[in-house]
């Protein structure tokens, strides 16, 4: 089906790519699933979608509603869109750490921006405790309604993943996959797509790849949420506290992966195989590596490419700020690709 009636219907099916170099390096079939192809480039719009979507099917958003979020950026573009193709109006609370880019597309996709400087979660001025407060604040004078999306908690963003990742996965390995694994920002995506992959293959080994300073990989290893050491510049990923959402996740297989781990794939994924991507692909790829080697050859592994490289020219994919967290420059990227004519 290509015909469709809007942006919305675009969302989605995206296509599985073969990583090549870690597949043959391990002797496994490793794909991303290229979740930078949907029409806001990551895969939050799904999220953003189901959230909208099933809010209206409740009567929770009227026409012309204005709809409220806490959001590292992506999830606000998705809501965004599909906010605009559906007549609604968007606020969006973002932490001011969060790339140009990203802010910069928000605006473009017609939110209106509320930059916060960034808080710990426990602390009153959180981005997601803003946003909350901002939601029920303007609902007062809102002559339509508020609706909060509230991400993290909200299971319409795991069933997201459920009703539509998840079952792509399986129909495009023709069930042949044999794990999944990616990095945790609300869980929305591990959650949903691993409850559908069980429910198809009892014995699916699933995996969660997480970014230092975040609680995921003592969450699945030891059953207790506890912050590991240390941080990444991977946006839209580590959480540090057990949700709704991740409550009821199993990931036998968790790996904590540093940064300096995850972007030397991501500049060969650049480089070798044309793949542009974000900082928590890199997480994950650099996962679905470890998980590899760890079940041996010859099995079928599927993890996220989660947004688009152009959302970090002015981070990942330049030196100075490379250098100015000591991480690799990779060769290419530090000589550039001008040449003179
Ligand atoms: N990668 C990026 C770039 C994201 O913005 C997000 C969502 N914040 C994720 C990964 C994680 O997705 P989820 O919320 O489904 O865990």
């Amino acid at each position: 089906m290509s015909l469709y009636t809007s942006v919305v219907d675009a969302i989605g099916n995206t296509p599985l790519i073969r990583l090549n170099r870690i597949s043959d390096e391990t002797g496994c079939d490793i794909y991303g699933k290229a979740e930078f192809m949907n029409p806001g480039q990551s895969v939050k719009d799904r999220a953003g979608r189901h959230m909208i979507l099933e809010a209206e099917k409740r009567g929770d958003l009227k026409p012309g509603g204005l709809i409220v979020e806490g959001t590292a950026g992506n999830t606000g573009i998705g809501l965004a869109l599909v906010a605009s193709a559906r007549g609604y109006r968007t606020v969006i609370v973002i932490p001011d750490t969060q790339s140009q880019e990203k802010k910069d597309m928000l605006r473009l996709a017609g939110a209106q921006l509320v930059e916060v400087p960034v808080r710990p979660y426990s602390d009153p001025n959180n981005y997601q405790h803003v946003a909350r407060r901002l939601a029920e604040r303007l609902a007062e004078s809102e002559p339509n309604g508020v609706l909060f999306a509230d991400q993290w908690n909200n299971l319409d963003n795991l069933r997201a993943h459920y009703e539509t990742t998840g079952p792509e996965i399986w129909r495009d390995t023709a069930g042949k996959v044999d794990a999944f694994i990616c990095a945790v920002g609300t869980g929305g995506t591990l959650a949903g797509v691993s409850r559908y992959l069980r429910e198809q293959k009892t014995d699916i080994a699933i995996g969660c790849a997480d970014p230092l300073g975040a609680a995921m990989y003592s969450l699945f290893s030891t059953g207790e949420a506890v912050a590991s050491e240390g941080g990444s510049v991977a946006e839209g990923i580590g959480l540090g506290r057990v949700t709704p959402i991740v409550a009821d996740v199993r990931a036998e297989h968790p790996y904590m992966i540093p940064d300096a781990e995850a972007l030397p794939l991501l500049f060969d994924l650049a480089e070798h195989e044309g793949l542009l991507l974000g900082g928590s692909s890199a997480i994950n790829v650099a996962g679905a590596l470890r998980l590899a080697r760890d079940l041996g050859r010859g099995h079928t592994i599927v993890t996220i490419l989660c947004d688009h490289g152009s959302r970090y020219q002015s981070k990942l994919y330049n030196p100075d700020f490379l250098r100015s967290k000591a991480l690799p420059v990779p060769a290419w990227l530090e000589r550039g690709t001008r040449i003179e004519a």
